[in-house]
């Protein structure tokens, strides 16, 4: 198993987190049951909660008053239960791409949404800054990192209203402050955990907000006050999102994990720049470090099935573009090493020295 594993999502863990779940797998805590048919109603799951709840808190500061819960359904699910419970009048949402776009069709089900800022005049090619932010909102959507695009918010928003933000694709990647957020959500499957769990951390003064008669499963109160037990929780995936926490504290936390992040981003942002066979596709200063898209340069742009074809021979997977944008996008989520990424940029300066004009 020695590809480098450039998928978007789901994507690369680190190569001890999958060890810890295969053990578990064939026998959890020494239980001679396999983690994959134990009851979730047990002392020993319930101490993964508690510790994944724990480290959660540490590697991030998450405050006292702020809760996390665990769903399946994805980060999808929760783009129609959050405007669900906390959408009454009306909400604001940045529309930053894909996943933006879909988070405010959602959102239209439950009340008025404005989109009070948008890209989308330059294809998603930058985040929007400087924008006003009316005081009425019930809250303000925004999506941290697109995942398809490639751009990234640096700094957390200052905001009169709530924030609620989607992580997904850069959760515990940088630094953040979590008090500028009143709920933080995501899919588990880029940087934590295998596909089937969705994270949330939310401050519990926003749970007073709910006005709407949900069904029981819904509501974010159920979960919040179940401790994610109300009905099934993906015990899987928990437990692997738990080892991922383990594994990022103990190479050094969020801090060690963002100084990574940006050394690797800086060597292929560096190469993308200089190699005049590829060209960035977003704003600068907007750039993800999470999701790095890039295209042929001018005069090149028939040489990319063949470069993709490179990239395979050199045991790089998972450099396609998303098809809305084309060309090549290479995540570089916290488990990948920087010498995956090292790899990548030799090939860009192979394939140079094959085809310079
Ligand atoms: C992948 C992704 C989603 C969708 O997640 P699902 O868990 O598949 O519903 C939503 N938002 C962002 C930013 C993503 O990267």
């Amino acid at each position: 198993m020695k590809k480098h594993n450039f998928n978007a999502g789901p994507s690369i863990l680190a190569d001890e987190v999958i060890d810890n779940a295969v053990k578990a797998i064939l026998d959890f805590n020494g239980s001679g049951l396999s983690l994959l048919s134990i009851s979730h109603r047990t002392k020993d799951f319930d101490a993964v909660m508690a510790e994944a709840d724990s480290l959660f808190r540490e590697l991030l500061h998450i405050p006292d008053n702020y809760k996390i819960i665990y769903m399946g359904g994805g980060a999808s699910t929760f783009f129609y239960n959050i405007p669900a419970n906390f959408l009454n009048k009306k909400a604001g949402y940045v529309n930053t791409g894909v996943w933006s776009k879909k988070a405010i069709k959602e959102a239209k089900h439950f009340g008025e949404v404005e989109v009070i800022a948008t890209s989308e005049d330059k294809d998603f090619t930058y985040i929007p800054k400087g924008f006003e932010i009316p005081a009425d909102l019930d809250y303000l959507h925004v999506t941290s990192n697109n995942t398809i695009y490639g751009t990234e918010y640096h700094e957390d928003i200052d905001s009169p209203v709530p924030v609620i933000a989607d992580m997904s694709s850069n959760i515990l990647s940088r630094p953040i402050d979590v008090t500028k957020y009143a709920m933080i959500y995501g899919g588990a499957q880029k940087n934590l955990a295998p596909a089937g769990v969705a994270f949330a951390i939310i401050r519990e003064d926003l749970l007073d907000k709910i006005e709407r008669d949900l069904p029981t499963m819904m509501s974010f109160r159920t979960h919040v006050e179940k401790d994610s037990m109300f009905n099934t929780p993906p015990v899987f995936p928990i437990f692997v999102l738990k080892e991922s926490l383990r594994w990022l504290k103990s190479i050094g936390g969020v801090p060690e994990i963002y100084r990574r992040n940006q050394e690797k981003a800086a060597l292929l942002y560096d190469e993308i720049d200089r190699n005049p066979l590829f060209r960035g596709t977003v704003a600068k200063e907007d750039r993800s470090l999470m999701n790095i898209c890039f295209v042929m340069a001018d005069g090149y742009e028939d040489l990319a099935p063949e470069f993709l074809e490179y990239t395979k021979q050199h045991d790089i997977v998972g450099v396609k573009g998303h098809r809305l944008v084309g060309g090549f996008r290479a995540s570089c989520y916290n488990a990948l090493p920087k010498e995956s990424v090292e790899v990548l940029v030799k090939c860009m300066q192979d394939f140079e020295q094959l085809h310079k004009k």
